[in-house]
């Protein structure tokens, strides 16, 4: 039985469910929520080479026979050139409004179809089909869609609350092990900000989320009811939600000085090493523990993922620079600046002062 999470918006509140074996109830589960309705299925030539046909026969049985659109993997394909494929795709397969898109991937597809079913006919019905951890566990939850811009990353999108979220636990069999680890560390994430319990359980039952025992759904369930928490209270990002940028500061900063998207440096991996770094950095400002961070450190490291600097291959810019990643403009690098510190394991805050000059000199002594 898959277990049920609930992400409480009032009239758009939805269901995300876990468990193995999901995309044979596909089309059950959806019919159930919005009965009589097509759908056009969005998803990536990986995700199709491996699941396409399961998906397809879950829908089938309840006689939905969906337009398909595959697109290339990566993230070039959050582009407007690529958007414009499926707006165009959905519209000639000519769904209504009432219709459905399902997004069938990582967060790379759940994005920009989110996006395209956020604004074709002023916004279709959404269905996220995650299937890599990351999504799972961070993107196909809370309604975030977009795509890049040639100025920067995420930068076009909407807010589009899904309808339904299913999260089949047996499809991440086929996820590349270091892709994986990248969306495990955003599931640690979720113990760092305010589960301190939860990052404890997980010291002692990593191993059985990799190996996909029951642990698994029950990790990916408790990472969502904690995002689904977040989205709760604060859709918009107007306070709390920000909370879920730990380790996002550093990261994207590390990202960012290693080119984004590329071989050096996934996603998760510069969000394993900006967790580190945070609980470091909180240590050296007096805020928590250094054991806390030692703690942090030695669990990334157990699972694999890298969690300080040296870590990435080649060379990184010096430390003015990375400053500058994460400042972006020079008068907020000779101010104050927003970081998600925290007193503790399970105790992150959002704070709003933070030196540059104190950045500055953690990252001369981190690098
Ligand atoms: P991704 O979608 O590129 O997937 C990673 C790789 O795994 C791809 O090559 C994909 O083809 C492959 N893959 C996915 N599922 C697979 C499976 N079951 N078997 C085999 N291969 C599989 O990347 P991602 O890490 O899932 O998502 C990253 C994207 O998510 C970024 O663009 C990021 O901006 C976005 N994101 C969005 C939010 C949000 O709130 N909307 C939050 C976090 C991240
Ligand atoms: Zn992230």
């Amino acid at each position: 039985q898959p277990v049920t999470v609930e992400v409480g918006l009032g009239d758009r509140a939805y269901d995300i469910l876990i468990g193995s074996g999901l995309l044979s109830r596909a089309g059950t589960e959806i019919s159930r929520r919005l009965p009589g309705t097509r759908a056009a299925v969005i998803t990536d030539a990986n995700v199709a080479a491996a699941h396409l046909d399961a998906l397809k026969d879950g829908l089938e049985k309840s006689d939905i026979q969906p337009a398909v659109i595959t697109l290339p993997p990566g993230e070039k394909t959050k582009s407007f050139a690529h958007l414009e494929e499926v707006v165009d795709g959905v519209l000639a397969a000519r769904l209504e409004r009432g219709d459905i898109v399902i997004a069938f991937g990582g967060g790379v597809i759940g994005d920009l179809a989110g996006f395209a079913a956020g604004i074709v006919r002023r916004g279709m019905n959404f269905v996220q089909i995650p299937t890599s951890l990351l999504a799972q566990v961070d993107s196909s939850v809370g309604g975030k869609t977009g795509i890049n811009s040639a100025r920067g990353k995420n930068l076009v999108g909407v807010f589009h609350q899904p309808k339904l979220v299913l999260a089949d636990t047996e499809v991440l069999d086929t996820l590349p092990i270091r892709e994986f680890r990248a969306g495990y560390a955003e599931l640690a994430k979720y113990g760092l900000i305010d589960r301190p319990a939860f990052f404890a359980w997980l010291e002692e039952n990593w191993a059985r989320v990799f190996a996909g025992g029951p642990e698994r759904a029950q990790a990916i369930a408790e990472a969502c009811r904690a995002k689904a928490d977040v989205v709760a209270r604060d859709e918009f990002e107007t306070g709390d939600r920000a909370l879920l940028n730990l380790g996002h500061t550093f990261g994207h900063a590390l990202e960012a000085a290693t080119q984004y998207g590329g071989t050096r440096l996934v996603h998760g991996e510069g969000v394993a090493i900006g967790m580190a770094l945070a609980h470091r950095f909180s240590s050296r400002l007096n805020l928590a523990s250094p054991d806390d961070a030692a703690r942090v450190e030695a669990h990334l490291r157990a699972v694999g993922l890298p969690w300080r600097m040296a870590d990435i291959p080649g060379d990184l810019p010096d430390a003015e620079a990375l400053l500058s990643f994460i400042a972006q403009d020079k008068k907020v690098s000779r101010g104050a600046l927003t970081f998600i510190l925290t007193r503790g394991i399970g105790q992150a805050f959002i704070a709003k002062d933070v030196p540059a000059s104190e950045v500055l000199s953690f990252l001369k002594e981190s690098h």
